[in-house]
């Protein structure tokens, strides 16, 4: 088998000429113009299930799930049922509603890791609240935090690492003031020197630790068990607070997400994607006595005019409904880890430089011979060179994937055996595309 023609994107091609004419890049969010893959963005018009449809009318089997929120797949009927009942009462009041105490209760009284919770629009937003509820809560100012990892685009977020082992954010951003990224201290994954270092150098200083339960924003950087209890210890020894950004993770490798995968109670979690079920929801929770310093209770202050909106709870009480079964995860995990597992094989057999890392219905291709990605330094940025052959072929042969190497894959329960093995042969073409001599 060779290479395949090219998928048409006339009708694409011609809303990007548009949409470059009002949007910066064409685009409402960066990674979607396409830039570290082949073509131009496609314009996607419909999903159902596991298929998306673009404006030329190409099917794609899709992994990248809105980047995350569609455990249960596109245009799930349940969800897609709860939303327009709610919509026929109206769409916002900014005032409360039993809805939100519906998905709060399924939330708080099957989490182990949170007694009182607050809804905000975006995981950025929750991100960004709960920074300044630990910054208000230890009355510190400096946060922690780990190169690689994403936590959304707020200010004091937007920072990584310069050289040097302990070191102050550099700002990722232009705009992001350099006195903000001096409050945030950026250390390497997997590193324990580097944390005990800056606990040394900034003693009494940090307010808060915070790490994405799971690194998946910069490839899948699973940390050892082991490595995360130790930054649980050593927050405690010091009076921060651990944060667990969940955005990705939480509802994903489990209900509780991994806090309780790794047995491990953070001292504020954060959701957003799937707890929105493909609407605009984040929320940030934290056992009641940090959770009364947020106002009106105290004096942390975080609003937001759509903040609990009833359209947007609707989808989020729909989804973990269907989440709160019992199975659900068992048998998401079991069919996502059945096939990564069937493609690692291939791989393998064929001495290909080829890694799958997973963790329950997430994935992601590394092109690599290392056995273990822990951080970001791990990752040779050459080899994205092998995922974008990989993602043109396996777009022409039907096959989505978020557009660019740096981001995981998300199987749906909407995954069926039949699309998956269909998914199957068309990596295994890809892969043997990418590695022809
Ligand atoms: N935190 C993590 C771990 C995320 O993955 C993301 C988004 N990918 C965010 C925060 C920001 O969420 P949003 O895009 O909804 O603002």
């Amino acid at each position: 088998t060779g290479s395949k023609p090219d998928i048409s994107r006339v009708k694409s091609a011609e809303l990007y000429e548009k949409s470059k004419t009002y949007f910066p890049g064409g685009v409402n969010s960066p990674v979607r113009a396409f830039k570290s893959v082949y073509g131009t963005p496609l314009f996607i018009e419909k999903g159902d299930g596991c298929y998306i449809w673009d404006a030329d009318g190409n099917q794609f089997i899709d992994f990248c799930g809105s980047w995350g929120p569609l455990i249960l797949g596109h245009n799930n009927p349940k969800i897609r049922e709860k939303v327009t009942e709610v919509m026929q009462n109206g769409m916002s009041f900014g005032a409360p509603t039993a809805l939100e105490n519906e998905l709060a209760e399924l939330i708080i009284k099957n989490n182990r890791f949170v007694e009182k919770i607050r809804f905000t629009s975006s995981g950025t937003e929750a991100v960004m609240s709960a920074i300044r509820l630990a910054r208000g809560f230890t009355s510190r100012d400096k946060i922690l935090k780990f190169e690689g990892c994403y936590h959304g685009h707020s200010d004091s977020l937007l920072v990584k690492a310069g050289s040097g082992l302990v070191t102050f954010g550099e700002t990722s951003s232009a705009g992001v003031p350099k006195s903000f990224a001096e409050e945030t201290i950026v250390v390497p994954l997997n590193d324990k020197t580097a944390i005990e270092q800056a606990f040394a150098q900034f003693k009494d200083q940090i307010a808060a630790v915070i790490i994405e339960g799971i690194p998946a924003n910069n490839g899948l950087i699973i940390q050892d068990e082991e490595y995360i209890h130790f930054l649980r210890k050593i927050c405690t020894d010091n009076g921060s607070l651990l944060i667990f950004d969940e955005v990705i993770t939480g509802f994903r490798v489990g209900f509780e997400g991994a806090a309780a995968h790794y047995g491990i109670t953070p001292d504020i979690v954060t959701y957003g994607k799937i707890i929105g079920g493909g609407l605009p929801v984040g929320m940030y929770g934290a056992r009641a006595e940090i959770m009364a310093h947020i106002s009106p209770d105290g004096g942390v202050y975080q609003a937001g005019t759509l903040s609990g909106n009833p359209v947007a709870m609707a989808a989020g009480i729909a989804t973990l409904t269907e989440l709160n079964k019992s199975s659900f995860y068992k048998d998401l995990n079991t069919k996502a880890q059945e096939f990564v597992a069937s493609i690692q094989r291939f791989a393998t057999a064929r001495n290909y430089k080829f890694k799958v890392f997973t963790i329950g219905s997430i994935f992601w291709f590394a092109f690599t011979d290392k056995d273990k990605i822990q951080s970001a330094d791990d990752i040779d940025a050459s080899s994205m060179e092998k995922f974008k052959i990989m993602h043109r072929e396996l777009l022409n042969r039907g096959i989505y994937l978020g557009p660019s190497g740096y981001e995981v894959g998300f199987v749906s329960s909407a995954h069926t055996k039949i699309e998956l093995e269909k998914a199957k042969r068309a990596i295994f073409e890809a892969l043997d595309l990418v590695f022809k001599k």
